[in-house]
């Protein structure tokens, strides 16, 4: 709140993240605009077509009533190492009603999935599955809830050191007697790992047995103690994308970048990868 203190602050902020290298108008490709500061947030007249753009326009801002600063602070929450939010932590943090904090997390984790969705792993690949369970649960529902088997799966380099991580829910159709069937694991190496990836190796059933996929616990419990601890438990509805947080953080971290900058790059619709 230090560093972007003002409204005005933060607009300039999204704007940078969105256009780096100066405006550009979304309709012409111009450069040139002058800014008309009459509403809220400031518009981009753009000096050839006359189009005018806001700098939440096309972004998951777009048509906002929440300040870009209450934005960008749930961002931060959202992009602390080993932290996240909930919304009801971040409405009481940002004063918002809770429907609001509630969409406002929504927003900013669909924008986070459409990237690691998009991401695939290359180098050395390890995969196996991994249950995952709500912690807290009374005697009914434990006896009713199955755990749902996560595929947890890491790329090391050539030195082994790691470097990228995915957490993808297993369609149910991939598993038979708690194994991961073959038809599965192809879908998986298709859809989400590089076709020039040195090796990927497998863990049929659950990976605690598997000493060659013993790298990817820390991150399966890791992932675990999270979730159950900031949300106190596991919608199965929700659970991709709060794997998808999680593996973020992750990702960021062994990347060396800036969670949070690289959130507000990825709030202002700019691909992370370019
Ligand atoms: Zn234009």
């Amino acid at each position: 709140m230090d560093r972007y203190g003002s409204e005005a602050d933060c607009v300039k902020l999204l704007f940078q993240a969105r256009w780096p290298n100066g405006f550009s108008c979304p309709c012409c490709g111009h450069t040139q605009a002058c800014t008309v500061t009459t509403r809220r947030l400031p518009l981009y007249e753009c000096r050839r077509c006359a189009r005018q753009t806001s700098p939440t326009a096309g972004t998951i801002l777009e048509k906002t009533r929440t300040p870009i600063a209450k934005w960008l602070y749930a961002m931060y929450l959202v992009s602390l190492p080993e932290h996240g939010v909930n919304a009801v932590e971040l409405a009481a943090r940002i004063s918002v009603a809770y429907k609001t904090a509630f969409a406002m997390l929504r927003k900013i984790r669909l924008a986070i999935s459409a990237f690691t969705d998009a991401e695939r792993l290359s180098g050395r690949v390890q995969a196996g599955l991994t249950p995952f369970q709500r912690l807290y649960l009374t005697a009914r529902e434990l006896s009713e809830e199955h755990p749902r088997p996560v595929v947890t799966s890491l790329s090391v380099d050539e030195r082994g050191q790691p470097r990228q991580v995915k957490m993808v829910l297993l369609p149910p159709n991939h598993l038979e007697h708690r194994c991961w069937l073959p038809i599965g694991q192809r879908e998986f190496q298709d859809r989400f790992v590089s076709s020039d990836s040195a090796s990927v190796s497998f863990a049929f059933s659950s990976l605690l047995a598997y000493r060659h996929c013993q790298a990817l616990i820390p991150y399966h419990k890791a992932a675990y103690r999270w979730m159950n601890d900031t949300f106190r438990g596991l919608g199965t509805r929700y659970l991709q994308s709060y794997l998808d947080e999680f593996v973020y953080r992750v990702n960021c971290g062994l990347r060396g970048q800036s969670a949070f900058d690289s959130l507000v790059r990825l709030s202002a619709g700019v691909s992370l990868s370019a």
